[in-house]
């Protein structure tokens, strides 16, 4: 497919891909796909100002009628699959069924919020005094700026979007300065369920495109409450303090560096076809990529042998043709990244397999997964690469794995491969895992939009998606009425005048 044909379908017009100064470059080949306009901090300004006008509107729709604006973008959503998919693999470089997954995630979580648009409801609670009854109410809670990453340019996006907007909140979106074209896309998709949808108020949506500096008029703005930002702990840092300095939420979600413990007992087959999907899947530029294998020393040489068997034939090349398993890094100092990363395993006692450039689309950067044996956890291990390197080490018993499992900074997905009852519930259990997501028997990647999704430690506690993730968007008041002819004080205080 060229790549002009997958622009003119995801609804971008020249308008849009031209006179602008932000370039967007295909990480497939390289080639420039786009110039397109950035933002200033002014027009940022603008957009908020838009923003809180529309939330004191859409605040008062009730929440059913919110839900039916999503239940509409979904639908809208469905129609375009096919086309936004095929742009999120031109401008991040995924596979064509990674791209169309993840619009379809965008779909599920439209399809989750329309029901929790009818199910936006608090407690009852047992008041002490009599006469009195006490209940917690959900109201909106005011302009929500959503920071996305390069890796998933529209998925997180959506998980925020479709449960603010039935929450009763506008969002203002900063997309990665990589992938804005996706961004503006899925906002023409959005414009035809507004379209369809008929009365509500101008702004639900905006996208601000530029870099960090764009993103900093939202963080630093009293005016949005909720910043929700996705992307490395390096930006987290910096956004965390900035929004906790006037008092604003966030919710964070940050780098993660994904174990699977592998057990005596366990399936094999499965080990391995889900260790080469979590490893390699979008290039291992998943947050929830598998980065460490802590594998049981007695079938830790089988394992690594088959894993180099599957490495040596996967199919890497163009993201958009069939087949094709492992597609582009994302730009030029990825490739550095990945290359500085395997230099610094060698220099501590790795063995690397793999891991050089490889034959794809000239111009893109295409490199052959790695598989790096190591003698232990040491530094390059506990760092974040965002690449596909797979480190192996070994382990003799669980308490051994549990601990390596724990030992980094990070604390977002993790797993383990086991028949055996004991061992998986430890996993599970107050004294396993202490990632936000522990998985029983499939790889760490590929969540479903019904859990929550986010990590612990430096991945930023942030919780997103389903369960009770809604909240977020909204604020919580106690109610306590008094319907009695009395006026008793709680506590049993005497404060008589
Ligand atoms: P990045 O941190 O470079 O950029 C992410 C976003 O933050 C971009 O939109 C960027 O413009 C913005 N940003 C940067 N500095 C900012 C600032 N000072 N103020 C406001 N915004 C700022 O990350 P990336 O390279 O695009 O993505 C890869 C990283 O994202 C990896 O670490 C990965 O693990 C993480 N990630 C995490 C999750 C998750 O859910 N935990 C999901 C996807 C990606």
């Amino acid at each position: 497919m060229a790549h002009s044909d997958i622009l003119a379908a995801a609804l971008l017009t020249d308008a849009d891909l031209k006179g602008g100064t932000l370039e967007v470059h295909s990480p497939i080949d390289g080639a420039l796909v786009g110039s397109v306009p950035t933002h200033s901090a002014g027009d940022v300004e603008a957009m908020i100002a838009t923003a809180k006008a529309a939330f004191d509107a859409w605040k008062l729709v009730p929440g059913p009628r919110r839900g039916e604006l999503i239940r509409l973008f979904g639908e809208e959503l469905r129609a375009a699959k096919d086309e936004l998919g095929a742009l999120v693999t031109l401008e991040c470089g995924k596979i064509l069924q990674e791209g169309l997954g993840e619009v379809q995630e965008m779909i599920d979580i439209c399809d989750l919020a329309v029901g929790q648009s009818r199910q936006l409801f608090g407690l009852t609670i047992a008041s002490e005094r009599p006469g009195h009854s006490m209940r917690e109410t959900w109201h909106p809670l005011g302009v929500t700026g959503v920071i996305t990453a390069f890796n998933f340019p529209v998925a997180p996006f959506a998980w925020n979007f479709a449960l603010a907007i039935v929450c009763g909140d506008p969002v203002i979106w900063k997309p990665s300065e990589k992938t804005p074209l996706s961004a503006i896309a899925t906002a023409r998709i959005f414009a035809k369920a507004i379209e369809r949808f008929g009365d509500a108020p101008e702004g639900l949506l905006q996208v601000a495109i530029g870099g960090g500096e764009i993103g900093e008029v939202l963080t630093t703005s009293k005016d949005v409450p909720l910043i929700s930002a996705t992307g490395s702990t390096r930006m987290g840092r910096i956004v965390g303090p900035k929004v906790a300095e006037r008092f604003g939420k966030t919710v964070l979600e940050l780098g993660g560096n994904n174990a699977m413990i592998v057990a005596p007992s366990a399936d094999l087959e499965n080990a391995v076809r889900a260790i080469v999907f979590s490893a390699v899947g979008t290039c291992g530029q998943r947050c929830t990529s598998l980065r460490r294998l802590i594998v049981h020393a007695d079938v830790r040489d089988e394992l690594v042998e088959r894993l180099k068997g599957v490495y040596a034939k996967l199919p890497i090349g163009d993201p958009l043709a069939k087949g094709t398993l492992v597609g582009p890094l994302i730009d030029a100092d990825a490739l550095s990244g990945m290359e500085k990363a395997l230099d610094q395993a060698r220099a501590e006692g790795g063995t690397v397999t793999g891991g050089g450039k490889a034959q794809g689309v000239a111009g893109g950067h295409y490199v052959h997964p790695a598989i790096v044996e190591m003698p232990g956890q040491t530094d390059i291990v506990r760092h974040e690469t965002f690449a596909p390197i797979l480190y192996v080490m070994t382990y003799t018993t669980l308490d051994e794995a549990i601990a390596l499992q724990n030992d980094v900074p990070q604390g977002l997905s993790s797993c383990i491969f086991s028949t055996d009852v004991r061992e998986t519930e430890t996993f599970l259990s107050a004294a396993g895992s202490d990632c936000g997501i522990a998985n029983v028997n499939i790889g760490p990647s590929g969540a479903e939009i019904g859990g929550a999704f986010g990590g612990e430690k430096e991945t930023g506690g942030g919780r997103e998606s389903g369960s009770d993730a809604w909240k977020a968007y909204m604020r919580r008041q106690t109610n306590t009425v008094n319907y009695s002819r009395a006026l008793p004080l709680a506590q049993g205080i005497k404060f008589e005048i």
